[in-house]
């Protein structure tokens, strides 16, 4: 759950500022990269861990509404995972994360779901639960011969055998700086980086751009998809929504190029709607973006 507070200016160690606006939305990675694809038409289940709290039961509500399947979550002791972002009047961010709930995901979460992981499409997965995890769905998923999206946030180190569980990696300029062990990566980079996320054992690898749109390296060539040209408000939930137009268009078995320009679309029409959860586009919407169906 996103526990959003509004400040004239950051406060200061020891310092009390007062806030002027507190909204509570639904969030977290896995949710709003899960509530972005049941929005583009795809059946989704959502694997992991919320507490038996307000928040709880707050994020069940929203995950029956979307019509996603919320029978492998588990309910813990721990209480439902919280980020408290602090943003200033320049729309500058500071954000606090408690991963209570999250932190309880386990591999055994992931042998409970193999069913749903055997029949899925693509897993996609996030850096917001323990890599072990994650590490075991992917292994489960690979197997099985299902694609993986693994998309590297927020960052945090990934051991190289996790890592080569991937088919697809997807990262933004800062997260590839995090795995490439250098500082955030630039636009006039974002090729070589890619190349260079390959060369660490994943088959394909995405760096996001922001309003530059994404490079891409797979085992066919790599490019760079130029952005959508839109009028953003708020970049918020952009990097879920392209995840998940990414995720849809591979387990519709797109190409690597094409299923960029689908998460292109997803990504700029996110900007345009503030929030996460709310500025997750319809599949509608994503097909005027590309000019033609999703098929
Ligand atoms: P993150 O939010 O994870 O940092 P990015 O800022 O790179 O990720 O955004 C993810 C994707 O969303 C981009 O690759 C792009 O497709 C789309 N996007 C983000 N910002 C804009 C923008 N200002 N205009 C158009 N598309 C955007």
């Amino acid at each position: 759950m996103d526990l959003v507070v509004r400040v004239p200016r950051h406060p200061n160690p020891g310092e009390t500022v007062l806030g002027t606006s507190f909204v509570t939305y639904p969030g977290g990675k896995g949710f709003n990269q899960a509530l972005a694809a049941s929005r583009l038409g795809a059946g989704v289940a959502l694997i992991g861990c919320i507490g038996s709290d307000d928040y709880g039961r707050a994020l069940r509500a929203e995950i029956d509404g979307a019509s996603i399947d919320g029978s492998r979550l588990r309910t813990t002791a721990s209480g439902t995972g919280v980020a408290v972002p602090v943003v200033d009047d320049q729309g500058r961010n500071s954000i606090v994360m408690v991963p209570r709930a999250n932190g309880d995901v386990s591999p055994a979460d992931a042998v409970a779901a193999r069913e749903v992981i055997e029949q899925a499409d693509v897993l996609m997965l996030q850096l917001e639960v323990p890599t072990t995890a994650s590490a075991e769905a992917a292994r489960i998923a690979r197997r099985a011969g299902r694609p993986v999206m693994w998309n590297l946030a927020p960052y945090a180190d990934i051991s190289a055998d996790d890592l080569a569980l991937a088919t697809v990696v997807v990262v933004n300029e800062a997260e590839a700086g995090g795995l490439l062990g250098q500082a955030p990566i630039t636009d006039r980079d974002a090729l070589e980086a890619a190349g260079a996320i390959r060369a660490l054992g994943v088959a394909n690898a995405v760096v996001t751009l922001g309003a530059n749109g994404a490079a891409y390296e797979g085992p066919e060539g790599g490019g760079h998809v130029p952005a959508y040209a839109v009028r953003a408000v708020d970049t918020v939930g952009a990097g879920d929504a392209f995840c998940a137009g990414m995720a849809w268009a591979l387990a519709h078995g797109r190409s690597l190029a094409e299923s960029v320009e689908v998460g292109n679309a997803a990504g700029a029409l996110a900007t345009l709607v503030p929030g996460a959860g709310p500025s997750m586009p319809s599949r509608s919407r994503v097909e005027e973006m590309l000019g033609r169906p999703l098929g």
